[in-house]
């Protein structure tokens, strides 16, 4: 099966933390976070509609210029999340430069932002390139909590965490493949119509097996209608193929309110690209520094029952042996770390 996107890590893992989600079908992208995004060229850039900043720690936000520069003269609406205190930092970067050249024309480049208070979409604003990168706020987007952007497609969640500052660790979650055995259909008397559309968003919304739906009836001497469960059509006409996770975890610090947020986020997720900054033996070190080890990452991903684990945000105290990095977050995810700090509190804090 094709999924939707195609990951990929922007540096490497020496380099600042970053995810660029590359939609197969049609041009588009997402980034998880701004640091250097200098590996990827303009006409990747271009793509982007949604970007999803974890926090503004520099190695995660000092590509917003690039970006920006590349996008200037685009039509395309460019989206960004972040935590408290983001649309501030967005505006500070816009007023660092003259936009005379640019206001008034007639491409309008617009920048949305929304800030992710707790569990909620609490604040947003846009800055139109015709209007010099002026605020200009907006109402917050009407959102279920956790959830950043919900389209047909797939949604983006996330989750604050505890780096001393809050940070937003995201999934991308493409939505169930919901496919019509049209063959079943007529043996069941039932036509093809516009209320199989209708059944489809029933299913993507979650709704309850009991939940009754009307269906025309096809057949002759039938009512007009018939009442079916979601679950009994769900079992015999349709075929839905899960779609894919993909979880993006960096810059925490290891403690149970954290470590239970991450879990939860990355639960059975496909891929689970989560931050390694330093070796087990250097825990209180990571402690200190408000980051997770190796270690605590593997057990992270093999508690959440993830399919595959993939390390990034190496502490550059380890260049030239990558792969003690790597060994240490297979071991703990293949569940062979017996003495590690995997499940042991070295930190206390709260989000
Ligand atoms: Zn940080
Ligand atoms: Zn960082």
């Amino acid at each position: 099966m094709t999924w939707l996107v195609q990951p990929r890590l922007i540096n490497d893992p020496f380099g600042d933390a970053g995810l660029y989600l590359d939609f197969r079908f049609g041009k588009r992208a997402l980034l998880f976070d701004l640091g250097d995004l200098h590996p990827l060229p303009p006409r990747k850039l271009l793509r982007v509609s949604n970007a999803f900043v974890s926090h503004a720690h520099m190695d995660h936000f000092c590509g917003f210029d690039r970006l920006l520069g590349v996008c200037l003269g685009r039509p395309l609406r460019l989206e960004l999340f972040g935590p408290p205190g983001f649309i501030d930092r967005v505006q500070h970067k816009l007023a660092a430069y003259s936009w005379n050249l640019i206001a008034g024309n007639a491409t309008d480049f617009v920048i949305g932002v929304a800030e992710m208070h707790g569990d909620w979409l609490a604040v947003a604003a846009e800055f139109h390139s015709r209007d010099a990168f002026r605020r200009t706020a907006l109402p917050p987007p009407v959102a279920k909590p956790g959830i950043l952007v919900d389209e047909a497609e797939f949604r983006v969640r996330a989750v604050t965490l505890d780096h001393g500052i809050p940070c937003l660790a995201s999934a991308f979650e493409e939505k169930p493949r919901i496919n019509v055995w049209k063959d079943r259909l007529r043996r069941l008397g039932l036509p093809v119509g516009p209320w199989l559309t209708e059944l489809k968003r029933a299913v993507r919304r979650g709704e309850p097996d009991e939940t009754l739906f009307t269906v025309p009836s096809a057949a002759a001497g039938e009512p007009a209608e018939v009442r079916v469960s979601l679950g009994q059509l769900k079992t015999e006409v349709l075929h839905i193929v899960p779609g894919e996770r993909i979880v993006y975890v960096v810059d925490a610090v290891y403690h149970a309110n954290n470590a239970a947020r991450i879990i939860e986020l990355a639960s059975d997720a496909d891929q689970l690209f989560i931050e390694s900054p330093f070796l087990d033996e250097d825990a209180a070190i990571a402690a200190r520094k408000l980051h997770l080890t190796a270690a605590q990452a593997g057990s992270l991903a093999r508690r959440a029952g993830v399919k595959r684990v993939v390390p990034l945000h190496f502490s550059r105290r380890y260049l030239g042996r990558p792969e003690r990095i790597r060994q240490e977050i297979d071991a703990a995810f293949a569940g062979a770390m017996p003495g590690a700090t995997d499940g042991r509190i070295v930190a206390t804090g709260t989000c």
